[in-house]
C-alpha cells in the first residue's frame, strides 16, 4: 500500500504540532510521501505564515524596509527549530530568500517559502528525502498547471524513492519561475502526488475529524459524514462548505484514488472517506445539509406563459446581457422565478427589470429579497421514499415558511428556499429530523 498524507497548516503550526504529525506517520509505513503546508495558526488571534509573506512582499515592493516582517517570519521556524531540538539551520535559506524580495522575485514565490521552508524542516525532522516540487510540479505561464508534463516529471521524480517530502502550494514554470496554486492549493499537490505515484489513499490531515453533516456554527455538535461520494461533496461545496480545495478532487477522481480526511489533533478518529461511488448506505438517508443566505427572486407572471414559446429564453436573456448568473429557475404554467444572487443582482436590478419588460411583455414582475436557499443532500434519497416529507414536516413543525423548492432530476439533492430569518432554524430542523 502506498498513502500520500497531506498536512495541513494548523497541524504543523508549531512544534507541538510537529511531534503529532510524525507519530502519525511513523505509526503506519505506508505513509511515505508527505505534502505540508506552510505553518498556520498557532490560536485563533495568531497570523498564519503565508499571510506574512505576502504583507512582507509587499513592504519590499514598496521599497520599504522589510527586515523586520522576515524576522518575524524566521522566528516561527526557528520556534520549532527550538522546540524539537533540531540541529538544522535555515540561514542560508534566508539569506537567499532575503535576496530573493530585495531583487522582487514575485509574489507567488515569496508565498511558496512557507511550504518550502516547513518542507525542510518536516523532512529533517522525519528523516525523509525532500523533493523541491519547482522541478517537478509544472505550470502554463497563464497559471494553471500542466497536468501530463507534472504526472511525467512527478512520477519520475519519486519513482525508486521510498518516501519524499514534496511541499504543496507551488511548482515553477519550465523557465524555473515559481508559481503557485490559489489560496488553500496545498491540497492540489496532495492530490497530484498521489495520482504520480498511484496511492492507495489520499489522507488529508487537517484539524477537525471529518466532513460535518452541517455546519457546526448553525447546529450544535454535528455528526461526522462516514463516507461521501464527489458529487455529493461538490453539491455541498457549492453551497457553502469548505473542506478541500475545489481542484484538489480531479486528480485523484480521474484516478480512482479515495481521499479520507482526518484530524490531526484525533488520529483516532475515522474520518470521512471521499469516493468515486459506494454501495454504503448514508447513515441518515442525507449525507449532509447546507445553505447559503442571500438570495433574491425575480418572479415574473404572464398569463398564458406556457403556450408563448421562447418565454424562459428571452427572460433569461436579460440576465445574461447584465452579466448576471442565475442559480435556479422553478416555475408554474404562468409564471417564472429566477433565483440570483442579491449582491450581483442589485447593481444592475433597474436595468434587468426593464429589459425583461421589453423583451417578454409579462403582467407583472415581482421582487422576493433576503432569501436563503438550502440544499438536503443525499445519494441514498433516491432509494428511499418519503424523504421530501420528512424534510417539509420538519419546517412545518418549526414553523417556517417554505418559499421555493427544486429538487434535481439526479435526486441528489432538494433545494429549498426560506426566508432568511428562518435560515439557521430551518437547517436545525431538518438535522433533527434525520440525525437525532
Ligand atoms: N499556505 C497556503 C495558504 O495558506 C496553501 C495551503 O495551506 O494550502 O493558502
Amino acid at each position: 500500500m502506498i498513502k500520500v498524507v497531506k498536512f495541513g497548516g494548523s497541524s504543523l503550526a508549531s512544534a507541538e504540532q510537529f511531534r503529532k504529525v510524525k507519530a502519525i506517520i511513523t505509526a503506519d509505513p505506508d505513509r511515505r510521501f508527505v505534502v505540508p503546508s506552510a505553518p498556520g495558526k498557532r490560536n485563533s488571534s495568531d497570523t498564519k505564515v503565508t499571510d506574512m509573506l505576502y504583507h512582507c512582499y509587499a513592504l519590499a515592493e514598496d521599497g520599504k524596509d522589510f527586515s523586520e516582517d522576515l524576522a518575524n517570519i524566521r522566528a516561527r521556524y526557528q520556534e520549532i527549530i527550538d522546540g524539537l531540538g533540531l540541529t538544522v539551520s535555515l540561514d542560508a535559506q534566508f539569506e537567499t530568500v532575503r535576496e530573493q524580495f530585495a531583487a522582487l522575485a514575485g509574489r507567488e514565490y515569496a508565498a511558496s517559502r512557507g511550504e518550502y521552508l516547513n518542507g525542510v524542516l518536516l523532512a529533517a525532522y522525519l528523516g525523509f528525502e525532500f523533493l523541491d516540487p519547482a522541478e517537478c510540479i509544472i505550470f502554463h505561464e497563464d497559471g494553471t498547471y500542466d497536468a501530463a508534463l507534472t504526472q511525467k516529471k512527478l512520477s519520475a521524480a519519486l519513482a525508486g524513492r521510498s518516501n519524499a517530502v514534496i511541499p504543496g502550494f507551488y511548482g515553477a514554470q519550465e523557465d524555473g519561475k515559481v508559481r503557485t496554486f490559489s489560496r488553500g492549493g496545498s491540497d492540489i499537490t496532495g492530490s497530484i502526488a498521489a495520482r504520480a505515484v498511484q496511492a492507495n489513499l489520499y489522507e488529508n490531515w487537517t484539524d477537525v475529524s471529518g466532513v460535518l453533516v452541517a455546519d457546526p456554527r448553525i447546529v450544535n455538535n454535528p455528526k461526522v459524514i462516514e463516507t461521501i461520494t464527489y458529487r455529493e461533496l461538490r453539491e455541498l461545496s457549492y453551497m457553502g462548505f469548505s473542506v478541500l480545495h475545489e481542484d484538489a478532487i480531479f486528480p485523484v477522481r480521474t484516478a480512482g484514488i479515495p481521499i479520507n480526511i482526518r484530524n490531526t489533533n484525533a488520529p483516532e478518529d475515522e474520518g470521512t472517506y471521499i469516493v468515486e461511488n459506494t454501495s454504503r448506505r448514508p447513515a441518515y438517508t442525507i449525507t449532509g445539509i447546507a445553505g447559503k443566505k442571500g438570495f433574491t427572486a425575480i418572479n415574473i407572471e404572464k398569463d398564458m406563459m406556457n403556450t408563448e414559446i421562447g418565454f424562459g429564453r428571452k427572460a433569461l436573456q436579460a440576465f445574461e446581457d447584465n452579466g448576471i448568473s442565475f442559480e435556479h429557475m422553478p416555475s408554474g404554467i404562468d409564471t417564472l422565478s429566477v433565483l440570483v444572487h442579491q449582491s450581483e443582482f442589485e447593481a444592475r436590478e433597474q436595468a434587468v427589470l426593464a429589459e425583461i419588460h421589453k423583451l417578454c411583455n409579462p403582467d407583472s414582475i415581482d421582487l422576493a429579497t433576503d432569501l436563503a436557499l438550502i440544499a438536503v443532500v443525499g445519494r441514498g434519497m433516491k432509494s428511499s421514499h418519503g424523504t421530501a416529507a420528512r424534510i417539509f414536516g420538519a419546517l412545518y413543525s418549526a414553523d417556517v415558511n417554505i418559499r421555493m423548492i427544486d429538487q434535481g432530476s439526479s435526486e441528489l439533492n432538494i433545494i429549498i428556499g426560506v426566508a432568511g430569518v428562518d435560515f439557521e432554524k430551518a437547517i436545525n430542523a431538518i438535522y433533527k429530523a434525520f440525525v437525532q
